[in-house]
């Protein structure tokens, strides 16, 4: 049972639950694919009838986001909480390490998912680090082969959405992995080139807000932030 928003089916699990879900998925047979879409999102997927569906072909859809907690409120039907993508990647890490299983790591330009490799491998002892690449390739084929080669459980896909979101739908079953997660600007972070906001600002709902202002060229993609809210009042009006 998947809560709508404006298209898109969310699943309604706290984040710990969600982690628990992503590793029975891990030990089901594969492949399965988790997205974490946000507002912006949302609104790419009202737009784009593929994008919908690779993100509504997913076997985990999280929150990530708080205008998504506010979306799904505002209609009438709540979500238990906020699941960023980078909080269900790191409890699904601290799992993995705990299972030695091992992960690919996709995305970023280059030499980040080096880094982001290296700084995992320290903070998670156990994980096995299966294989990288950057997110700057023009042919999907030697990609798949190197991460079916490499024989990763599971693939952290950071390429910016809705492009990574149809990669995993498109690429997946081909890779041999059991999991896939897109996880949009992840790897910066867990590389260390991107610092994630203070957790004030997490707290209060305005982590969007500090990545604004350390990258004002998002604003763009931020004014479809009030064409979702807009969106959700109209369908408010409908039901
Ligand atoms: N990226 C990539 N290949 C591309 C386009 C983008 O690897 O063709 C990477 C980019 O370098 C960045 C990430 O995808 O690391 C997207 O980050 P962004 O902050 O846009 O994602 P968000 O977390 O907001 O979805």
């Amino acid at each position: 049972m998947r809560v709508d928003v404006l298209g898109v089916g969310f699943d309604n699990l706290t984040l710990e639950e969600a982690a628990e879900r992503g590793m029975e998925l891990l030990r089901a047979e594969g492949p399965h694919y988790v997205v974490t879409p946000n507002p912006e999102i949302v609104e790419v997927c009202r737009e784009n009838p593929a994008a919908r569906e690779a993100v509504n072909g997913a076997a985990l859809v999280l929150p990530d986001g708080i205008g998504i907690i506010k979306g799904a409120a505002m209609l009438g039907t709540p979500l238990k909480e906020r699941v960023p993508g980078i909080e269900f990647a790191a409890r699904l890490l601290e799992r993995m390490a705990g299972e030695g299983m091992s992960l690919y790591l996709l995305g970023a330009k280059p030499g980040v998912a080096e880094t982001a490799a290296e700084r995992l491998r320290e903070q998670y002892p156990g994980l096995r680090i299966a294989g990288v690449h950057d997110g700057y390739f023009q042919e999907d084929a030697p990609i798949v082969e190197d991460i079916r080669r490499s024989g990763a459980d599971t693939v952290f896909v950071c390429l910016g959405a809705p492009k990574q979101e149809l990669w995993m739908a498109k690429n997946g079953p081909d890779t041999g992995a059991r999991l896939l997660c897109g996880l949009g600007g992840s790897m910066d972070v867990f590389a260390g080139t991107v610092k994630r906001a203070p957790k004030f600002w997490c707290e209060h709902g305005l982590e969007w807000f500090y990545r604004l202002c350390g990258d004002p060229r998002r604003l763009g993609r931020m004014m479809r932030l009030p064409l979702f809210l807009i969106h959700v009042k109209r369908e408010r009006r409908k039901k």
